[in-house]
């Protein structure tokens, strides 16, 4: 459901992204693995529509509607979301507030009825009782002084009450100690079903042993220079990315 084909994209004039073709089927776990600065993060912009990412040429249907030409929060509207690898900290935004109105924008957008905040309320309270969060985050600003881990848990708080279809983790790992991770992993996989589709980006294979790909792929300059099965996390343990830049030249 999710079609890319041969995506060029990048910052101010410079090409980070190659040429990248990935389809991604309904509940489909989809792993992107490769070094710092391959362009995983890029990848990541330029589907969720930042502005300073644009694509240059190529591809990305949802469902087969045309992403590319959409406004970010169009985008979210239609089931993209992303968990940022670095979480923006929102002074003065409450964070109920926030993730209300988030999710009715996309309610509106289907057509349902909306959420009042005593009602709303009860929904963001189910979802944080599912993902083991402290009810004092309803209070809290968005991200502002939460911890590293507490961030990353907000993240998927956020994908919990949006339901996307197809859900970029951004190396959700990043910063995070082995408890932590363990956490963070295991709430993602809570909210995995037969209609979420995830991406998950990561730099290491030990988030791999949480959350299972269907896939794996090797980002490297901007290319997909292997994909495989989950055996491919191994074989990167084993030899590090040199072995596969090799390949690729
Ligand atoms: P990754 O997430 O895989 O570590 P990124 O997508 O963040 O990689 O970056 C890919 C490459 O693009 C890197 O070489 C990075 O320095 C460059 N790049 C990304 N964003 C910018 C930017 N805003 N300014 C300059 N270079 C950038
Ligand atoms: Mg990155």
């Amino acid at each position: 459901m999710l079609v890319i084909e041969n995506l060029v994209a990048g910052f101010e004039g410079m090409e980070i992204l190659k040429g990248i073709s990935l389809k991604v089927k309904k509940g489909e776990i989809h792993s992107i693995m490769g070094p710092n600065g391959a362009g995983k993060s890029t990848f990541s912009k330029t589907l969720v529509g930042h502005p300073e990412y644009p694509a240059s040429s190529g591809s990305v249907t949802l469902d087969g509607k045309n992403l590319l030409e959409m406004e970010p929060d169009q985008r979210a509207r239609e089931g993209l979301f992303m968990a940022y690898q670095n979480p923006v900290e929102i002074p003065g935004v409450n964070n109920v507030e926030f993730l209300r109105m988030a999710y009715n924008a996309k309610m509106a957008h289907l057509g349902q009825e909306e959420a009042d905040p005593m009602d709303f309320q009860d929904i963001v309270r189910e979802k944080m009782g599912l993902l083991n969060m402290s009810g004092v985050f309803m209070e809290r600003d968005v991200n502002e002084g939460y911890s590293g881990g507490e961030k990353k848990k907000n993240e998927i708080l956020q994908m919990a009450v949006l339901e996307p279809k197809v859900a970029i983790l951004d190396e959700i790992d990043s910063g995070l100690d082995i408890d932590a991770l363990k956490v963070v992993a295991e709430n993602v996989m809570k909210l995995k079903n037969e209609n979420t589709a995830l991406i998950v980006i990561t730099h290491y294979q030990r988030l791999l042993d949480y959350i299972k790909p269907d896939y794996i792929h090797i980002l490297s300059h901007g290319r997909i220079v292997k994909s495989g099965g989950p055996e491919l996390a191994l074989e990167l343990e084993a030899t590090g990315y040199n072995g596969f830049k090799t390949e690729a030249a």
